[in-house]
């Protein structure tokens, strides 16, 4: 049986807890055992950002401050994020941010969290944006969820007028704080509706990152995710269903010569080049792959 994470009996244990005389490197370490037993994968490092966050620190400080005592004014607010950590409630909306192109992102409940795989197209709209549009495109993230694309290709296109777009408030909201932090608010024009609907100029670039998990999918997903919004992940029965209605869209709202970036699961790039040519005969189409080498992003050059 697994035992019960040591927070817990450092509280039931409060008059005499062994856990107040632990140093920070010894609460990493033995938290590391906790959440590696709770079924975290990536048991040390999340164990470092957390002890890191609850001393108000960068992770990078632990090394310098591991065989000191841990605060004990830092305990209660650690007994409760392991808590919820340990329920798979993911890290980032624990400590309120994820790391996205190498900036820092805010993020809460409400918004999805910017994964790594995302970066391949915010790779390939800047390369775009070098080889066809000048370094000046006209971009809109659709589905900006937290505007991570939309900052990163703010801060390295500063010539770039770029729209963010997502149709629920919390997105909306914590974009604009997105946008403010990395301050790219002036560049950046966040509008609130249904995928392409509200863009009132036509764009040379489309980049969207629109849900694409098949229905079916979710009873063998991650226990994080489900803390996700569904209306962020889920593409219906074959994952597409969001995808292909932003292609419908499409028609007015994009200039001549435009490219449509399209995040995809590996499964469905193939049958979405296939729509993308039957909607757009005549169009060019490339397919591109993520880090760990999949059929990430569906690139089509109308
Ligand atoms: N890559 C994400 C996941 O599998 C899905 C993101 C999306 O639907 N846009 O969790």
């Amino acid at each position: 049986m697994p035992r019960a994470p040591y927070i817990f009996s450092a509280l039931s244990t409060v008059s005499h807890s062994p856990y107040q005389e632990r140093t920070v490197g010894e609460t990493v370490l033995r938290l590391c055992d906790d959440l590696s037993q709770a079924g975290v994968e990536e048991a040390r490092l999340e164990a470092e950002l957390l002890v890191a966050h609850v001393m108000g620190k960068e992770r990078a400080h632990l090394l310098a401050a591991w065989g000191e005592p841990m605060s004990p004014a830092a305990l209660p607010l650690l007994a409760d994020l392991v808590e919820r950590r340990v329920r798979r409630e993911p890290l980032s909306y624990l400590v309120g941010w994820r790391e996205f192109y190498g900036l820092r992102f805010a993020v809460r409940s409400g918004v999805l969290i910017p994964r790594p795989e995302t970066e391949t197209v915010v790779d390939a709209a800047l390369r775009l944006a070098a080889q066809r549009y000048g370094d000046a495109p006209v971009v809109v993230d659709v589905g900006c969820g937290c505007g991570a694309i939309a900052a990163a290709l703010a801060t390295h296109l500063p010539r770039a007028r770029v729209y963010a777009m997502d149709n629920a408030r919390i997105p909306v909201e914590v974009s604009a704080e997105n946008f403010r932090r990395h301050r790219v608010e002036e560049r950046v024009t966040l509008l609130e509706g249904d995928l392409l609907a509200p863009l009132t100029e036509p764009v040379d670039i489309v980049v969207a990152n629109l849900p694409y998990v098949r229905s079916g999918d979710f009873a063998a997903i991650q226990p994080e995710v489900l803390w996700e919004p569904r209306e962020a992940l889920d593409g219906g029965p074959d994952g597409l269903a969001v995808i292909l209605r932003m292609l419908g869209q499409l028609t007015g709202k994009v200039r001549t010569g435009a490219t449509v970036l399209m995040e995809c699961d590996p499964r469905q790039a193939e049958l979405l080049v296939r729509e993308a040519k039957r909607r757009f005969p005549g169009c060019t189409t490339k397919v591109l792959q993520d880090l760990a080498r999949l059929d990430r992003v569906v690139e089509v050059l109308l």
